[in-house]
């Protein structure tokens, strides 16, 4: 629900409440146990407020924008690819006389939109004669907007800071830390659940955009010579829908594909990004996502970040269209990188060799007594730029003083170019053993937006069903119990010390056994209890009708069966832990055809 409603709320900005708190907490409780408990990963939990050095590094503070337009006259504010998304949609469900090449042309600008740049949005929204929805004045080219809150740390408000717009970061600076903790061994991955913070142009979709949100991300670090993974071949075999690049771009959609097959084909760039995008089908799958409305998107050429080697978005189907729910993205040795160069401090991993290597390394050895000679108090910063020289660059200089004799040479800290002579600095490619090889590790980064997942989820475990009369449509979700709010609920059948004394009992066995549980000894008829149940999801719902013996009914079959009050409790149990199924269930227990049913729904 809209947060600081009383207030006449501020859009983007909302409040779980008491249901659905509860399957938050049980999503997260499953993603942890999916992830970083089958998968023996480190969890971390980082400030939110984060130092301007850390984002400016990662290139959030430069980068981190969307493209935004202003009504020329009231100055409000729009995502132009929302307005151009909204406009061809539009288009092509209402415009009965569109010719079929124009369909085309909208069908594919939609396809495409992640890929334009501000300069091409700009003439499509000219193109199409696009103005401000509310007003029709008149729009500003589109520029670039960043999303993130600004603050201060500390009292002075000198240190500037940001809320994080990504959890990933805060795994990232504590790399050296985490790689010493795992044995210095790769490849180890980092988990963390936390709030991430984007000031949204144009929140909207309810929980699908928001300023404040639930990010679950993983950081999965590997040697960027060897991206296989161990246990690739236990996901290989699952087929589901795909949409790789080279579909959206011919205008075809999504298919079934062989997860296998497409990291052999190289469709899929390597093996951990292909693990990774199996693991999350199944999380997302056992959650109860419908897996016919289920994609794994490839990010177009420009829609991924430059330094990215392959993305794939798991895309959810709901009444909103396709929605991004997870991000799976091969970050190669970018972030790292950025943090090691900013900082100084060397986020690298070593592999030891068993027998020494050996390799040519380039040995620049700047003469010092030359340089101060010839350039006095800027020496230092002389020598600094020549041994920061890469090997091409290096080289270069070596063939210029050997056939020139002397060379132009850029140094940026004194903002000017220099004259560097043969005596000057020695360059060569010395053979030498080495023992270990040092190199920044890939990043695979799974990124989770929890809302997403969970409003996804809503709208597949919903549905409706005539209650008995068939006077009314009973709402039901279809939670499965991982999911539910409440596991179970028990009834007294009717108003009486006896019952409710077996129902207080039967709810402590459910309490020591951690099952939640609510008991409602309201005395409504049993049909309302049931609805009032099936409307949050309860999977299982307990009638006391007897002192001896109860029965358990099942949400979505409506079948009952009868145990003895002291079995409820490691029957329920059996069925939610995933031992049994509710159908194993009925094969164990007599089925229950009398009163309550009689006088359910
Ligand atoms: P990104 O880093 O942009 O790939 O976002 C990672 C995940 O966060 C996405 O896959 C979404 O599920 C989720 N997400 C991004 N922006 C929002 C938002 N404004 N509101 C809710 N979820 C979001």
């Amino acid at each position: 629900m809209p947060s600081f409603k009383i207030y006449r709320g501020v859009a983007g900005l909302y409040d779980y409440g008491p249901p659905g708190c509860a399957v938050k907490s049980n999503v997260l409780a499953f993603w942890r146990q999916h992830f970083v408990l089958e998968e023996g990963m480190l969890e971390v939990d980082c400030p939110c407020v984060t130092p301007d050095v850390v984002l400016k590094a990662s290139g959030h503070v430069d980068k981190f924008t969307d493209l935004m337009v202003k009504d020329e006259k009231t100055g409000t504010c729009y995502r132009a690819d929302h307005l151009l998304k909204d406009f061809c949609k539009e288009k092509l469900e209402k415009d009965l006389t569109l010719s079929s090449e124009k369909a085309a042309e909208l069908k594919h600008v939609v396809a495409v939109l992640d890929d334009l740049s501000p300069e091409e949005l700009g003439a499509k929204l000219k193109e199409y004669g696009i103005t401000a929805p509310d007003t029709k004045n008149a729009l500003s080219d589109p520029y670039p907007f960043n999303l993130m809150f600004q603050t201060s740390i500390g009292p002075s408000g000198l240190l500037p800071g940001y809320m994080r717009p990504e959890t990933a970061q805060g795994i990232f600076v504590n790399f050296k830390d985490l790689y010493y903790y795992n044995g210095n061994r790769l490849p180890f991955a980092a988990a963390q659940i936390g709030q991430a913070f984007r000031n949204e142009i144009s929140p909207r979709q309810g929980l699908l955009r928001v300023r404040e949100f639930t990010l679950a991300e993983i950081e999965h670090f590997v040697d960027p010579e060897d991206k296989s993974h161990p246990k690739f071949a236990d996901v290989a075999e699952l087929e589901f829908l795909m949409f790789p690049r080279e579909e959206q771009l011919s205008g075809q959609s999504a298919k079934k594909i062989v997860l296998g097959e497409a990291v052999s084909k190289g469709t899929v760039n390597n093996e951990t990004l292909g693990y990774f995008i199996g693991r999350v089908y199944l999380f997302l799958t056992h959650l109860g996502i419908d897996k016919e409305k289920l994609r794994f998107r490839q990010h177009l050429p420009n829609e991924m970040a430059h330094y990215a080697a392959d993305c794939w978005d798991a895309e959810i189907e709901c009444s909103y269209g396709w929605i991004e729910c997870v991000g799976i993205a091969d970050r190669s040795a970018y972030d790292l990188k950025a943090h090691s160069e900013k900082s100084g401090v060397a986020l690298v991993a070593q592999e030891k060799f068993s027998e020494p290597r050996e390799v040519e390394k380039l040995v620049i050895v700047p003469s010092k007594k030359d340089l101060g000679l010839a350039f006095k108090g800027s020496q230092k910063m002389v020598v600094e730029a020549l041994e920061a020289m890469n090997e091409t660059e290096a080289l270069e200089m070596k063939a210029a003083l050997e056939s020139e004799g002397e060379v132009e040479f850029n140094v940026c800290t004194l903002g000017k170019t220099v004259s560097i002579k043969k005596n000057m600095v020695s360059i060569s490619l010395e053979k030498k053993k080495e023992h270990q090889r040092v190199f920044t590790p890939s990043v695979i980064e799974p990124s989770f937006g929890i809302g997403r997942i969970i409003y996804c989820l809503y709208e597949h475990c919903f549905y409706t069903r005539p209650s008995k009369a068939g006077e009314e449509q009973l709402n039901v979700f279809q939670f499965p119990p991982l999911v539910a709010p409440v596991k179970c609920t028990v009834f007294p059948l009717i108003k009486s010390k006896e019952f409710d004394d077996v129902a207080k009992e039967i709810a402590k066995s459910l309490r020591a056994a951690g099952i939640s549980h609510i008991i409602d000894i309201t005395g409504t008829s049993i049909g309302k209890r049931y609805a009032r149940t099936d409307e949050i999801g309860v999977p299982f719902a307990v009638t006391v009708d007897s002192t001896t013996n109860v029965t358990i009914r099942e949400r979505d079959s409506k079948n009952q069966i009868r145990v003895n009050t002291n079995e409820v409790a490691s029957v329920v149990k059996e069925v939610i832990d995933g031992q049994s199924t509710w159908a194993d269930i009925m094969w164990k227990y007599p089925a229950h055809h009398t009163a309550p049913t009689a006088n359910e729904e």
